[in-house]
């Protein structure tokens, strides 16, 4: 017998393969467009996080090509020793205008900004309370900060009301934290309530606005800008890699605290910062976001049309209020055999299962963009009442 320590691995996938739940990594031919090549078949694309069609944008694109010319492709270090370049400062500072707030670091992933964040600011004698639905990263970042961490079900403001007066009276450090946008069922956290928790029991207020960035509020500034509540979370974590198009995330605080990251987040100190040429794109990005509106405007023109349309069919799209709309069917085998007819006939809704949502939640999702018109959301429509028809989904 060959040498194998890994074979236990195999065997895992074994049981994936005979539950039906394995699956395989779809392709992507041609650029992040609402109809775009996977696999060899054109479909319309239903799954990308390109709100905006920004991936593909002329302006974007131009400035990504100028910095490579003048900076080259790599930065070539971590920040905190030769990596910080003009272009890292000038993003950063373009997105502290933009949100309204003194100073933001930029992380190389929205991901390693939540993780990087939360175990920075906190540690083992302090306390996380945290809606159950929160991202893995806010997770991972909860974890590796050994704090003690308390869930809270689902956007229930009294649970967590609860869980904040047990605490009264002990010496600690809360954070509050929530996504801004949920990224499963694309409903919204009731962060006024939240902000208002948060004040009342002296927690620090942390929102994770990486399905709002460049969706909800005034051009796309987020969630706090959707409900008004300038100046009251301490730290507002949004992405670059969904509506902005390119790669990244972003922390927003006080200026100190910002410093304070520069020292302390792992991320930051311990991996390389971005390309020249990602930075310049994230600029550019920004400044579309603030000259064309009518982007973010498109964008909700076409949800509540693909939306209507799908509850017209009858199927269940949950508690959705925003461009991510799940189609949930229950169980994951369900939901595979779902996307994959979908994909045949020229739809492409990833299915997601456990673990990424509970058992019997098993779904579709979709997002659509400012970018698909309405005749390619029309068709898919058509697409799917024809496919959940015949799998007697509706
Ligand atoms: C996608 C996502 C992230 C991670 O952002 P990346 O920039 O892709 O790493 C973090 N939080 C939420 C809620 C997300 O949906």
């Amino acid at each position: 017998m060959p040498r194998d320590p890994l074979h236990y691995l195999t065997e895992e996938l074994e049981k994936l393969r005979e539950q039906k739940l394995y699956q395989k990594l779809r392709v992507l031919e041609t650029g992040q467009v609402p109809v775009a090549r996977f696999d060899g078949k054109e479909v319309i694309n239903l799954s990308s996080n390109n709100y905006l069609g920004l991936t593909t944008h002329p302006r974007l694109k131009q400035r990504a090509l100028e910095a490579i010319e003048k900076f080259g492709v790599g930065s070539g270090a971590v920040r905190t020793i030769a990596g910080t370049m003009t272009l890292h400062m000038e993003l950063e500072e373009k997105i502290a205008k933009f949100k309204h707030v003194e100073a933001s670091v930029v992380f190389q992933s929205g991901f390693t900004a939540n993780a990087g964040t939360v175990q920075a600011i906190l540690g083992r004698d302090d306390v996380i309370v945290s809606d159950e639905l929160n991202h893995a990263s806010i997770i991972d970042g909860c974890r590796l900060s050994r704090a003690e961490i308390k869930v809270f079900p689902h956007k229930d403001v009294e649970a967590c009301e609860k869980l904040l007066k047990e605490l009264e009276g002990r010496k600690c450090r809360k954070l509050l934290v929530t996504d801004g946008v949920f990224s499963m069922d694309g409903d919204i956290a009731p962060l006024p309530q939240l902000v208002a928790l948060a004040e009342k029991y002296g927690c620090i207020m942390m929102v994770d606005d990486a399905h709002a960035s460049g969706v909800l509020g005034r051009n796309g500034r987020g969630t706090v800008d959707h409900y008004n509540l300038h100046g009251r979370v301490d730290i507002q974590v949004g992405t670059l890699s969904k509506a902005i198009g390119a790669l990244g995330g972003y922390v927003c605080s006080t200026r100190n605290t910002i410093e304070f990251l520069y020292h302390r987040a792992r991320p930051f100190l311990f991996s390389t910062s971005h390309p020249p040429s990602v930075a310049a794109t994230c600029i550019a990005a920004f400044e579309v976001l603030e000259e064309q509106p009518q982007l973010t405007e498109q964008l909700w023109a076409n949800t509540r049309f693909f939306k209507q349309g799908l509850k017209k069919l009858g199927f269940n799209t949950g508690v959705s209020e925003t461009p991510i709309t799940p189609v949930i069917v229950g169980e994951a085998a369900v939901a595979h055999e779902f996307s994959r007819e979908l994909f045949s006939a020229g739809v492409f809704a990833q299915s997601i299962g456990y673990p990424t949502v509970p058992h019997g939640k098993a779904r579709i999702r979709t997002i659509v963009t400012a970018t698909h018109t309405q005749g390619e959301l029309s068709l898919s429509l058509e697409i799917l009442e024809k496919v959940g028809k015949k799998l007697k989904i509706i």
